[in-house]
């Protein structure tokens, strides 16, 4: 019988090792924690957001930043609706929120931890905790781990270690490439006047450009005590992660609140004139903007009370562009909900996706976050995993 290891008794390893039912394979996760599965825990806010009901690959593939064109494949094998159907012959219920996401019906990422622990127990997985790799050293035949208290010999390897910088460096002294990491799905920091007392409020349909990443996204908008935040600003961290850890968190974030036009902002403007001149312009509504934004953008812009008949064409032509082109410096970032991934990672380039296995060491796997394969908020990130590692429990048969 051969030997398989698995490092890392994360989500990409528990549900390779949860796949692997095999007599020619005796397979080892090896985890250097107490306890498995611990980000799976407290993932989705531990509801665990364990997919996204998106069942088409080629628009599955647009929401990993890094990694679409190469996870085609890996999905074409194993994709979102493979993955309620997995749980399902588990008795595992999953229920799809309005906006796609996939939870377990009791809203308790325990279920997922259960079914995975499980499902590889039944396989006849061992899972060694408290067991921290070291070193990986390859000879012509085998590998051979070690950890802190023993060495293991292996016919092969699977690197599922998500975004560890110790095992980075392993891999990184095997001859592969490591794309340095960066932090992604983060808010952004901003302090400006026309965002003061205003947390809570959001807009919904924003557009937002990031003029120096040649970035844009729309989408909802939220202010925060800090700054920025929503779904849009989300994205947006995701798609440029790079870029801003390069630009130190600094860069102009452009904003258009209301989604119109400067001409159209201008030419509603001139339409609530004319029908109500005695108007405050305090009291105007325009578009749903929230009435405590709207306060303050006059003040920021310096416009006092008056009458709708007594704003002037500049007053008018400041108003349009603050709506549709707010140029706000961001100045940092936070964190989401404490919900982060780290863009970065093993080069794709190294990688052959028809298999996870390395196209420098024969037998070498990868699976997760160790890889530089991230994505935006919604399950897309476990769905990765899940994919990635059960395209490679088809080569353990
Ligand atoms: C707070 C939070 C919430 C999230 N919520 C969601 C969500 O709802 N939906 C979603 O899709 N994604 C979510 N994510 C992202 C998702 O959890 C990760 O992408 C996913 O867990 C990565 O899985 P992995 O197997 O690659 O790595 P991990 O789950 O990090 O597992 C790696 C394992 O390897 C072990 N390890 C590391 N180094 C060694 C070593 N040297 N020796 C032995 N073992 C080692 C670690 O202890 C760990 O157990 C969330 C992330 C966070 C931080």
């Amino acid at each position: 019988m051969k030997t398989l290891v698995i490092i890392g008794g994360g989500a990409s390893g528990f549900f390779l090792g949860a796949n692997i039912k095999s007599e020619n394979w005796k397979v080892i996760i090896l985890e250097q924690a107490k306890h498995p599965l611990q980000k799976v825990k407290i993932s989705g806010g531990g509801r665990c957001n364990v997919t996204n009901a998106c069942f088409n690959p080629k628009e599955l593939v647009k929401s990993y930043p890094r990694g679409s064109k190469e996870l085609l494949s890996v999905f074409s094998c194993f994709q979102p609706a493979d993955t309620l159907e997995w749980f399902a012959q588990r008795n595992i219920r999953l229920k799809t929120e309005d906006d796609n996401r996939v939870f377990p019906e009791t809203d308790s990422s325990q279920t997922i931890i259960d079914a995975l622990l499980h499902a590889a127990r039944e396989n006849g997985v061992q899972i060694h905790y408290e067991t921290p790799v070291t070193g990986i050293l390859k000879d012509s035949e085998k590998f051979e781990i070690k950890t802190t208290h023993r060495t293991y010999q292996t016919d092969a390897l699977v690197v599922a270690a998500g975004s560890s910088s110790k095992i980075w460096e392993i891999i990184s002294g095997l001859g592969h490439t490591i794309v340095p990491p960066v932090p992604s799905l983060f808010t952004f920091n901003c302090k400006n006047d026309i965002l003061t007392d205003l947390q809570g409020i959001s807009f919904p349909k924003a557009e937002l450009l990031i003029p120096q990443f040649k970035l844009k996204e729309s989408g909802s908008l939220l202010i925060t005590h800090w700054g920025l935040s929503g779904p849009a600003i989300l994205k947006l961290s995701s798609r440029g992660a790079r870029e801003a850890a390069f630009s130190d968190y600094n860069f102009t974030l452009r904003i258009n609140w209301v989604s119109e036009k400067f001409d159209h902002v201008k030419e509603n403007l001139s339409q609530h004139r004319s029908a109500h001149p005695k108007k405050s312009i305090y009291s105007l509504k325009l578009y749903d903007i929230p009435q405590r934004f709207w306060k303050n953008m006059l003040q920021t812009l310096e416009i006092k009370e008056k009458t709708l008949s007594d704003l002037g064409k500049t007053e008018s032509n400041k108003i349009a562009e603050t709506l549709t082109n707010s140029q706000l410096q961001i100045t940092g970032k936070s964190t989401f909900k404490e919900e982060f991934v780290t863009a970065g990672g093993v080069d794709l380039k190294e990688i052959d996706f028809r298999t996870m296995q390395s196209k420098l060491i024969p037998d070498l796997y990868f699976a997760g976050e160790v890889l530089n394969i991230d994505a935006l908020t919604g399950g897309f990130n476990l769905q990765a995993c899940w994919s990635e590692a059960f395209v490679i429990s088809r080569q353990f048969k």
